[in-house]
């Protein structure tokens, strides 16, 4: 019986390979950073690694991992239950306090994930009776989330500000008891910033509520690495976040929040009354990049001067970029081959990019995603950046 669905399923595959779209995985055999040891067919290479979240290069941060291996001594490697039931640790709450404390809110709640973080926020604050305006290119994790919301939902196209004006004045006939616009800080594929103090601004005159995803701005924009909210000096209702990129890499994520919105998500939200509590060893990890994060003004000189470095680079040698300054830098490419080619090529010469196509960006908007982390040197940098040259005349991407 089951034969004609796995005979779908391989056609299907076979499509999404004749694309060029299908995703192939990578070993590597080392810690997370500037360079890392990857396997191949002849054994291994080390390589420069420019697509990592590890912004402020803490993946493999010593004292993160001391924080980490005292927790599992201190507390043992699980809790072996959900929060509400017998998993909170003292550790847990004092994650959640130091993480409300940097964003200056009330609380914070955590989560095994920001995808989770951002599944389970909509549906215990807002129900048919209300409304959500989302960007068009927010993260997959708030899309689900608000599909998992009764309220009903209004999109607007990436940061343009009339149509969400629109949008909330089309939210507003119905006169929802509550609104919220929901925004990444910094859109994840493109590494633009959303316009805040604009969207600050409609919020307010519509009585809504900001939610702001940061997960690629906390700990790299705005003062001590508050975020993109404190970066244009103002305020979001509801942050979300995670730990798995700037706050060490690991894993895990958290809502920051005023006070009766943290005890409705404790209450009623379902990521986090029906999973795991979050592994000791993570939270102690957690709380010494927390602390590291925020004494880390020269890890967030280090990485702007060398976001400036590689856009200027690449740039120069011809290629198109998408502009802007955070450490994110899109390398347009249009067709998914085309990512794919210089993606492979790269690898040769000891550079590690991915190509990202449709359906993470639009079809025809392919794209290499350069990041670069505080972990690089400016060596590994030119290296990769010569290489992009000669990878790029060979396949008369630039000439
Ligand atoms: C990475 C990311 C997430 C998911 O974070 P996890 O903690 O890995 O689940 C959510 N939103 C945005 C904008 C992200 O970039």
């Amino acid at each position: 019986m089951s034969d004609s669905t796995y005979k779908r399923l391989r056609a299907e595959l076979r499509s999404i390979e004749a694309e060029g779209l299908y995703k192939r995985e990578r070993l590597i055999t080392s810690p997370q950073s500037g360079e890392i040891r990857v396997a191949h067919a002849d054994g291994e290479a080390t390589i420069t690694n420019l697509c990592a979240n590890n912004y402020l290069g803490l993946a493999d941060h010593p004292e993160i991992i001391a924080a980490a291996k005292a927790a599992l001594d201190d507390y043992g490697y699980g809790m072996a239950s959900v929060r509400f039931i017998c998993g909170t640790l003292d550790l847990h709450r004092q994650l959640e306090r130091a993480i409300a404390e940097f964003l200056d809110m009330d609380d914070a709640i955590l989560y095994a994930a920001a995808f989770d973080a951002n599944g389970g926020v909509f549906e215990p604050l807002l129900t048919a009776e209300d409304a959500i305006i989302s960007d068009s290119l927010n993260h997959a994790s708030i899309i689900d989330g608000i599909r998992l919301c009764k309220a009903r939902r209004f999109r607007f196209q990436n940061n343009d500000m009339d149509d969400l004006a629109a949008k909330l004045r089309q939210a507003a006939a119905g006169a929802p008891r509550s609104i919220i616009i929901a925004t990444d800080g910094v859109f994840s594929m493109d590494g633009t910033l959303a316009n805040l103090p604009e969207l600050r601004r409609l919020a307010d005159e519509f009585d809504a509520l900001l939610l702001v995803d940061d997960c690629h701005a906390t700990g790299i924009l705005g003062p001590g690495g508050k975020g993109t909210a404190a970066h244009f000096g103002l305020r979001a209702d509801i942050i979300t976040g995670t730990l798995g990129k700037s706050l060490g890499g690991a894993a895990g994520g958290f809502t920051a929040a005023a006070q009766p919105a943290i005890d409705m998500l404790r209450q009623r939200s379902r990521p986090y009354l029906f999973s795991n509590a979050l592994p000791p060893m993570l939270v102690g990890g957690a709380l010494k990049a927390l602390e590291l994060c925020r004494a880390g003004d020269d890890r967030r000189a280090t990485l702007r001067s060398h976001a400036r470095h590689f856009r200027q680079g690449l740039s120069a040698a011809g290629f198109r970029l998408m502009a802007g300054e955070h450490p994110i830098i899109p390398v347009m490419l249009g067709e998914a081959r085309s990512a794919q080619d210089l993606a492979a090529r790269l690898f040769q010469l000891g550079v590690y990019v991915t190509g990202f196509s449709y359906p993470v960006v639009p079809r025809g908007q392919a794209r290499i995603r350069v990041q670069m982390s505080a972990a690089h040197t400016t060596e590994q940098l030119d290296h990769a950046i010569a290489a992009f040259a000669q990878a790029g005349c060979e396949l008369g991407i630039i000439s």
